[in-house]
């Protein structure tokens, strides 16, 4: 079929045509592959500037489940009735102690850097449960900060 046809009669994406076109992750930068329909009536470049690589998305997927996961856990601790607090905090420690240690290896790969889980973290959502933002933003610029060079007189060297 050629364009016109397709277009007239393109049902399901199996009757579609492809091009492949090169682009860069918008994140790292790396070449990625993007097919397009080539009955695609947007602008191409618009497009191609969208696109993130696999493991670019995977992260962000990754840290949009965890940050919801540690958000449900610290805002239903916010309106319990007093009676229930302590077994409540329980169990939001023994689940925040699995996913926090997460989000630092998250921040960790995200940033190539190394932020090691600390028990106090959980402790401050504990005490103030409607902070845990803070707490994972502290994280997050850990990981960020250029880390020292591990072997000493040779000058820091970063990595992108
Ligand atoms: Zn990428």
């Amino acid at each position: 079929m050629n364009i016109e046809e397709q277009k007239k009669h393109a049902r399901t994406y199996a009757d579609l045509t492809y091009h492949t076109i090169e682009t860069k992750c918008k994140f790292c930068g790396k070449p990625v592959k993007l097919q397009i329909a080539d009955i695609y009536p947007g602008n191409e470049q618009e497009l191609s500037g969208l696109r993130t690589c696999d493991s670019c998305s995977d992260l962000r997927v990754e840290r949009r489940n965890l940050d919801e996961k540690i958000r449900h856990i610290c805002l239903n601790l916010r309106m319990l009735p007093r009676a229930e607090i302590k077994e409540a905090k329980e169990d939001a420690a023994r689940r925040l102690n699995v996913l926090v240690p997460r989000w630092c290896a998250l921040a960790s790969r995200w940033h190539k850097a190394e932020v090691a889980f600390d028990e106090s973290m959980v402790e401050s959502m504990l005490k103030e449960p409607m902070k845990y933002g803070d707490v994972l933003g502290r994280i997050w610029s850990m990981a960020k900060k250029p880390r020292p060079s591990p072997q000493p007189g040779l000058p820091y060297k970063d990595t992108p």
